[in-house]
């Protein structure tokens, strides 16, 4: 645990044409704020003291967060889906994958081109399975009057997902391996943001509403171990 008397940890400072400052906290506990070219450094003094609880709160949560899964892409192998294992049937062949009820068929013209093949489909199911997400909690949004935003799923090491004010949700694929029940918290928390921008009591009375076990979720969502795809042969991550 940290002490009460919470010392802001090391930082860096990464300046980028955008509008507003935003803090990101990273797996390996690495600090960043990301600022205007303008920021004044009294902005962003103001900005960390005003987030002190939030990063402190983090970076407790950070420390007890398991260590990462090391999962081998190797015949055999098995990789979640949606919280079920799927196992890997690897082939050499044209590129290719095919789920059959638990088992991922995977084929490629040589074992370096399979971890984008595995990566593809992963990605390819996270638009199919986020969309539906978005489109069973975005009605009572529309209701309101907002634009459904556009689904954009990245890989993203420091957030699970976002909301950007040019009507972007962005979501990790890491997703797509964990159990419904995390996607779900994540679009509904996402959404929430059309109406609440921050995270005051207003926007988590909202959550309260959309979705009441909300707090559960979100211990489970960042309670579970983050995945790291290794090579069978050399034990490197590849992806
Ligand atoms: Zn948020």
């Amino acid at each position: 645990m940290l002490p009460d008397a919470f010392d802001l940890p090391p930082y860096t400072i990464t300046r980028t044409r955008r509008r507003s400052l935003e803090l990101r906290v990273f797996p390996d506990a690495r600090v960043e704020v990301r600022a205007p070219l303008h920021a004044s450094p009294a902005d962003i003094s103001a900005f960390l003291a005003g987030r002190r609880d939030w990063l402190r709160r983090t970076l407790v949560r950070m420390a007890e967060r398991p260590g990462p899964l090391r999962l081998q892409l190797a015949e055999g192998a098995q990789h979640p889906f949606l919280g079920r294992p799927l196992t890997l049937r690897l082939a050499s062949g044209a590129r290719k994958a095919v789920r059959r009820e638990d088992e991922l068929y995977l084929s490629a013209p040589s074992a370096e081109q399979l971890p984008a093949v595995l990566l593809s489909w992963y990605r390819a199911q996270a638009y199919q399975y986020f969309e539906a997400e978005i489109d069973r909690h975005f009605p009572f949004f529309a209701a309101r009057g907002h634009g459904r935003p556009t689904l954009r799923v990245k890989q993203m090491k420091s957030r699970w997902g976002s909301l950007s004010s040019r009507g972007f949700i962005n979501l990790n694929l890491a997703l797509i391996r964990l159990p419904p029940a995390c996607l779900e918290y994540v679009v509904v928390h996402e959404l929430c943001h059309l109406e609440e921008m921050n995270h005051g009591p207003r926007f988590k009375a909202l959550m309260d509403q959309r979705l009441p076990d909300w707090r559960a979720r979100r211990l489970l969502v960042n309670r579970l171990p983050r995945i790291e795809l290794v090579s069978a042969e050399s034990g490197a991550a590849i992806g």
